[in-house]
This record gives C-alpha cells, structure tokens and sequence, in this order.
C-alpha cells in the first residue's frame, strides 16, 4: 500500500513536471474561419465517413468490455484458463501461457466482425488500399507479436508470483516496468519491420533540408526513413519511434507522394518536437511507472474476498484469475483513457508549436494540416465529447487556428 502511494505520488509530481500546461493559443473564432474556409463537401464526406465508422468503433470497445467482464467476473474465464492448458500438461505453466492467450483471443475473436465492418467502410471511402487477403494477414501478424511478447509476459508473472508468494508484487512491479522500457527500444526495431518495409529517405535536396534542419534544432536523429505505408492505405502520417540509439524519423511514402516538399519539411519539424522534448522517453517512463502501479494495485485486488469468489478463485496469483486480471486492466484503461488523450493533445501541440517556431511558416504549416485532414479524411471539428474523450492529437481546426495565432505573434 505504501509502495503504491510513493509510485502514485511520483506520477503526479512526474506528470504535473512533464506535461505542457501552457497550450499555444489557437483562437475559437480563428477554428472557426478556418472550417469555413474548407470545402463544404469535403467536410461533409469526412463527418459522414466518421459517423458511418462510430457504430464498429465502440461497439468494439463495449464488446470487448463485456466479454472481459464476463471472462473475469464469473467463473467462465478461470474455466476456460483450465481447459486451454489440459492438452498442454495441464500444469501452471500451460495454464499460465495457454490459459492466459485463450482469454486474450477469446476477446479478440469476437470484436473481429466489427473490426472487418470498419475496413470495409475504409475500403468504401478510400482510405484503405487493402485487399482482404492483406487485412487477414496484418491481424495474424498482430495476434503472433501479441502471442509472443504476452506469452513471454504470462510465463514471467507467474513463475515469480510463484516462486516469490509474498513479494510478487514488488518483482511484478519492476518487471512490468523493465517490460515497458525494453518494448520503447525493441519495437521500432523488430517489431514495425513485420508490418512495414522501411528505406532510408532518398539522398536529394529534401532529405539534405530535413538532416540539416535537425542539425539546426540540435536534434541527434540516427535516419530519416520512409516505410511503405502505401501497401495498405492512402493516409499520410509521420512519427518518431524509439530514443537513445533506436531514435528514428519515419515518414510515410503517402506522404511523400501527396505533399508538397514544403509540408513535409513542416511535418518533420512536428516530429523533430517530439524528439527534442524526449516524448517517447516521457511517455516510457510515465507507462512504465504506471504499469508498476497497475501490478501493485491488482495485488492489493487480491485481498479482497468477495471479488476472488465472483471467477472462484483462491488468489490473485493464480493463472486462473487471469480473466480478472484482464477484467480490472481494461475497466482502468477505460477509466485512464480520457486522461491520457488529454496529455498527448498538450504534447501534441508543443510539438506543433515547435514545428512553427523552427521553420517560421505558419502558411505552409497550415496548408500542410490541411492536407494532412484531407487525405486522412479526419473530422476537421469533431463533436466535443469524442474529441474530449478519445482524440489523441488537437483538431485540424485548431491546428490552423494555432498557425495563424502564431503568424500574428501570439504565443
Ligand atoms: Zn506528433
């Protein structure tokens, strides 16, 4: 409990340190000349591509809430824990592993038909350049990658739940959170080359402005590389992934196809933000300290009677109450969700704002968001509550209105 609240305490002191509390300014009345300013019919076609997706979008998400509910809060998932490992031993091991897959693919399997709905209203729209064959196979890759590290993951909770009975929770903890570094590192390595082929950008003047411009921004960026986004959809996008040795710029070949050479050089300057205010390594560590939270407060979990009695578990640690594991993780990753989405809005505008402070064209920045909603087909103002609840980044409306707020000097 008191190692709890010392974590607890140590990401809001981290969080209150870390998160941009300033927001540029990005005027309502400057949103709204800029929605004006945007094809009607365009616009029309985004909000009508979103509200035909919502239905398949959080249909999913309760979907797989319930199923997690019904797997964790009755005695149905610790059943299907003891059946999943019977052909494999029928010891821990095999439940911990198989058991524990058996519940993941169980919600997986059942949110499937509305994960397909949403490719075909993608497909149907345009944004989706993916054959069935093309869908099925990225889901098989992302259940093999899930299987591997979660298996990996089940395998090492439970060896120490039981070889540490009283102190799981402190090796659990610390695992958790090694697990969350180690993945920040591992994953643009190993894992985006499963889904997506990568090249470094070409040498040309634009890749010569890109490495310049990150010399100018003292930003030490090991590549820029374009990966092949174009295999399966038409949107454009750009991120920078891992930190330290692994720290890369990535840009879509969407991109480079749709935009002008200006724009690109906007968005990378976007992402050289992200990179010199060390967000992926905040991100690592708030994630990492979170998850060691999240092991402490499921072992304070097991203590509570009346909540092991609902599956008919004897403890927390044993791999049949996987399914309640998996119940309270994803009702508290609901609960985190709005917070969250929060934190990345502000991150997202830092980084927009040093996108216009480094390159000084709040013109061509404002172009290039509104290619970037366009061809993306996002809703430029979506309703309040969705952009409240789950938007990751601010609205391209905002995103311009930011553009011009800074071309008149407010910052
Ligand atoms: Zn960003």
């Amino acid at each position: 409990m008191c190692t709890l609240g010392v974590l607890v305490v140590a990401l809001i002191v981290l969080a209150a340190a870390l998160i941009p509390w300033h927001r540029p300014p990005a005027p309502r009345s400057d949103q709204l000349g800029a929605l004006a300013q945007l094809p009607r019919d365009q616009v029309d076609r985004a909000r009508a591509f979103h509200a035909e997706l919502r239905p398949g979008s959080y249909g999913s998400m309760a979907v797989a809430l319930l199923a997690a509910l019904v797997l964790g809060l009755t005695p149905l998932g610790a059943r299907l824990v003891s059946l999943a490992g019977r052909p494999f031993g029928d010891n821990w091991i095999a439940q911990a592993v198989f058991g524990g897959l058996a519940v993941v693919l169980v919600i997986e399997v059942i949110t499937v038909p509305l994960a397909a709905w949403r490719h075909v209203i993608a497909v149907r729209y345009g944004i989706s350049t993916q054959s069935w064959g093309g869908w099925v196979i990225d889901l098989a890759k992302a259940w093999a990658v899930g299987a591997v590290i979660g298996g990996l993951a089940l395998l090492g909770f439970y060896t120490v739940v039981r070889f540490a009975p009283s102190w799981w929770w402190a090796f659990g903890a610390v695992g958790a959170a090694a697990l969350v570094v180690l993945l920040s590192f591992v994953l643009p390595v190993i894992v985006e080359p499963i889904f997506n082929k990568f090249r470094p950008m070409a040498d040309g003047p634009l890749r010569s402005e890109l490495i310049a411009m990150a010399d100018r921004d003292a930003v030490p960026v090991r590549d820029v590389l374009v990966a092949d986004a174009s295999r399966r959809t038409r949107a454009v996008n750009a991120y920078v992934s891992g930190f330290g040795p692994t720290r890369r710029i990535v840009v879509f070949d969407t991109l480079l196809k749709e935009a002008e050479p200006d724009e690109v050089v906007s968005v990378v300057a976007h992402e050289l933000g992200h990179a010199k205010d060390n967000d992926v390594l905040v991100g690592t560590v708030i994630g990492a300290l979170g998850s060691a939270a999240v092991v402490i407060a499921l072992y304070l979990l097991g203590s509570w009677a009346w909540l092991l009695r609902l599956p008919g578990v004897t403890s927390i640690g044993e791999p049949r109450s996987v399914g309640l594991l998996i119940a309270v993780t994803t009702l508290a990753g609901l609960v985190a969700g709005p917070a969250q989405s929060f934190v990345t809005r502000r991150i997202e505008a830092r980084a927009d704002a040093h996108a216009l402070a480094l390159t000084g064209d709040p013109a061509t920045f404002e172009s290039m968001q509104r290619r970037l909603g366009t061809v993306n087909l996002s809703d430029p103002d979506p309703p309040a509550w969705e952009h409240f609840l789950f938007a990751s980044h601010p609205s391209t409306v905002e995103r311009m209105a930011a553009a011009r707020a800074y071309a008149r000097g407010e910052r």
